[in-house]
């Protein structure tokens, strides 16, 4: 992490890492920048002249930078990413080396992909895996290594990666937003972007600490642990004064991710102590996917240099706000055009009307593939508890919209609710506009201004995901507006639009909701509105693969079908993997942690009441025999509930058939962990500190200093 000292001024530091389209201009012939920069712009093929060309310019700069090494980086579908390192030298024969990279090493690598979860699509005898260099993904050097963004396929071309149908899904919504575009007589455009912000949140946990609990260690989440006797009832820690040592720690984040060229932007504390928040200034989706999972690795990597841990998990604590990654995504044309901005007057702005109509209608349409794409074993416990969204999806447009979409859906001309000036009370304050929508934060997908945010992402997830259904049902219901409207005569065009935009509104306005999300009523509202309410990954996963997943992924050349089916595998698999290792942890940590703890405690009480009783043989001793006694029922129910996991656990490992399996997982064994926990949290609660092995719920929050 020391490539670049610190005394440089910011923007020579940012991006001092990254092969980026400045250095090319700079350093590469002009003709060979011209065809690199067509390349990342439209997609076409790059010759290998070219690459040979980018390949020895990139290898100097890289090693005039301090690399060694260069690595072809990519995103299995693990939802982390992987690397493998070659170093440049080659042998000259006569004893000495030369530092050698060639275009061909560039543009494409062979990892022996037998490890990596391929959901039954590549046999495990065919191991060999091929990763493609994504030109508009730029390359990077960290710890001595020249990083090459690539994406990651079979023998057989099928995808094995987050990053390809990433790409096509980006493709297919350029592909049908152009058409519709050009219908809408826009004909200077030809391709869009999908832009995305990813905000990231996570918890800094004191590293000593940390070590001391398995459950964080192994699973990243506490499995057992009662409450502190302060939570985050105070609602004193959101947007609070950062922790000095806390503030280092982010302003040395901002840096490394600087030099990275990842363009982190605003930084606070969250709402749960201990909690925080990284934003970044939104990019090209692929690149801020590729941006996001590097933001995650340095979050760890420097916590580590400073001496703390960084929690990734969707949920560590129970009790208090677990992490999200909030998805703010748009779209932007190859004219700088952001097609979700209203304009100063959106009810006459025909272009976003059809492009805000396209997106409630797909997530309408594709509630269920949303669903999917954000259901983890760690976000199950997040989703629906009450700082996080619902499992149910329902979009908030805001006020102005929601009077624009009626005024097109009852025919009404639009009365602008308009911008007002908002009268703070205070002459000095200067005279700040009211935006046209406020926020609200129980919404699992609201309009925020000219952008919508998905909120129910995990923090550990790759952010690939959610944006490959966005983009691809969005394509979809972009596609079936160019079908109804292409032959419509131009005189009569207007009228069919807007007859269009009211049937699609008809059809789609369930999905809308301006309300609290978190409200009973809102559940049993939705269950009436015909909204799913898929509350885990089992309950979620089959949709996935049902036959109108496969006829929307298929058709926009997403997914082919054995790609779906092949990530439905690995999903149900990582899900029951995750809570078999949760409930291996948990037994270990309670049977040979807890119970120690349990019974040196109850062994001081007995020994503490009979040593009183020797001095004074009247004493009563009914504190000690009150926490005596409840810990002793407490301790009868924690053998039984421990016992019960022990044996559900083995039994779960018979069955061969992954959604089975993964909802036995679900109903048998996080029941048993819960009933387990319950018991212990009890006893917890009743023995000192200095008794338990591993450190309190109390010492993991509120220890940073
Ligand atoms: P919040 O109030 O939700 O915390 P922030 O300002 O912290 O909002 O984050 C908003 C995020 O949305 C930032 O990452 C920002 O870059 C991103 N964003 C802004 N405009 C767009 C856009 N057009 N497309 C995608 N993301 C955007
Ligand atoms: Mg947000």
């Amino acid at each position: 992490m020391e490539e670049t000292g610190s005394t440089k001024s910011i923007p020579e530091l940012y991006g001092s890492l990254v092969f980026n389209d400045r250095v090319m201009k700079e350093r590469l012939p002009k003709d060979v920048y011209r065809a690199v920069h067509q390349t990342i712009k439209n997609g076409t093929h790059l010759e290998l002249d070219v690459a040979n060309t980018v390949a020895a310019v990139m290898k100097n700069w890289a090693i005039e930078h301090g690399a060694t090494h260069y690595t072809h980086w990519f995103q299995p579908m693990t939802g982390l990413t992987a690397e493998k390192h070659d170093s440049f030298i080659s042998p000259t024969g006569d004893g000495g080396v030369v530092l050698d990279f060639s275009g061909k090493e560039l543009v494409k690598g062979e990892p022996d992909a037998s490890s990596f979860p391929s959901g039954g699509l590549r046999a495990t005898f065919e191991a060999r895996g091929y990763t493609a260099w994504d030109p508009s993904s730029p390359a990077f050097i960290k710890d001595g290594t020249l990083y090459i963004p690539t994406a990651f396929c079979s023998y057989g071309g099928e995808a094995l990666d987050k990053k390809t149908p990433l790409l096509r899904s980006m493709e297919a919504l350029s592909t049908e937003a152009v058409k519709v575009l050009h219908l809408l007589g826009i004909d200077e455009v030809s391709h869009v972007d999908t832009t995305v912000g990813s905000e990231q949140e996570y918890f800094l946990i004191d590293k000593d600490l940390y070590k001391e609990r398995k459950d964080l260690l192994l699973c990243g989440r506490t499995l057992i642990g009662a409450p502190a006797p302060k939570g985050q009832e105070m609602e004193d820690h959101y947007f609070g004064v950062l922790k000095p040592k806390v503030s280092e720690y982010m302003h040395d984040l901002d840096t490394e991710l600087w030099k990275l060229g990842v363009p982190a932007k605003t930084k606070h504390n969250e709402v749960a102590p201990s909690q925080h928040e990284l934003a970044p200034v939104f990019e090209t989706a692929n690149v801020a996917v590729d941006h996001n999972q590097l933001t995650m690795e340095m979050m760890k990597k420097v916590a580590d240099k400073h001496n703390y841990a960084c929690l990734l998990h969707e949920k560590p604590f129970e009790g208090i706000n677990g992490s999200g990654k909030h998805n703010n995504w748009s779209i932007i044309t190859d004219t700088g055009v952001n097609l979700l901005d209203p304009g100063a007057t959106p009810d006459q702005n025909m272009q976003f009307l059809v492009f805000l109509m396209a997106v409630i209608t797909a997530v309408d349409e594709y509630a269920d593939l949303l669903r999917c794409s954000v259901a983890t074993a760690g976000n199950d416990h997040r989703l629906g508890a009450n700082e996080a969204p619902p499992a149910i999806i329902s979009i908030f447009v805001g006020d102005e919209l929601a009077a624009v979409l009626k005024s097109i859906d009852d025919g009404t001309a639009f009365k602008g609710t308009g911008k007002t000036p908002m009268g703070m009370g205070a002459a000095v304050l200067p005279h700040i506009m009211r935006d046209t929508t406020d926020r609200n934060r129980t919404s699992p997908f609201a309009f925020t201004g000219n952008k919508f945010e998905f909120r129910m992402p995990g923090s550990a997830l790759s952010v690939a995901d959610p944006n490959i259904v966005l983009n691809t049902a969005v394509a979809e219901a972009l596609s079936d507006i160019y079908d109804a409207l292409k032959d419509v005569p131009k005189e009569n065009f207007d009228a069919e639009l807007k007859k269009l935009l009211k049937e699609l509104l008809d059809e789609h306005k369930k999905v809308l909701f301006n309300g609290n999300g978190y409200t009973d009523e809102w559940v049993a509202e939705a269950e009436k509105r015909g909204l799913y309410n898929l509350k885990s990954l089992p309950e979620a996963m089959p949709h996935l693969i049902s036959e109108k997943s496969v006829e929307l992924f298929t058709k926009h050349k997403v997914f082919t079908r054995s790609e779906l089916e092949s990530r439905y595998e690995i999903f149900l698999e990582n899900y029951s993997k995750t809570v078999h290792i949760e409930s291996l942890t948990m037994q270990e940590m309670v049977r040979k942690d807890f119970i120690s703890g349990l019974v040196s405690y109850e062994k001081a009480l007995t020994e503490e009441m009979s040593g009183k009783k020797a001095v004074l043989p009247s004493a009563k001793c009914t504190v000690e025999t009150d926490v005596l006694s409840t810990l002793d029922t407490e301790a009868d129910a924690i053998d039984a509930a421990l016992t019960k996991l022990g044996v559900d656990t083995k039994r779960a490992e018979s069955d061969a058939d992954v959604l089975h399996v993964a909802k036995y997982y679900h109903d048998t064994i996080l029941a048993d962990m819960d009933e387990l926990r319950r018991h212990v949290d009890a006893a917890e609660a009743l023995i000192p500190e200095a008794y338990l092995p591993y450190p309190t719920y109390g010492e993991l929050l509120f220890s940073l200093r």
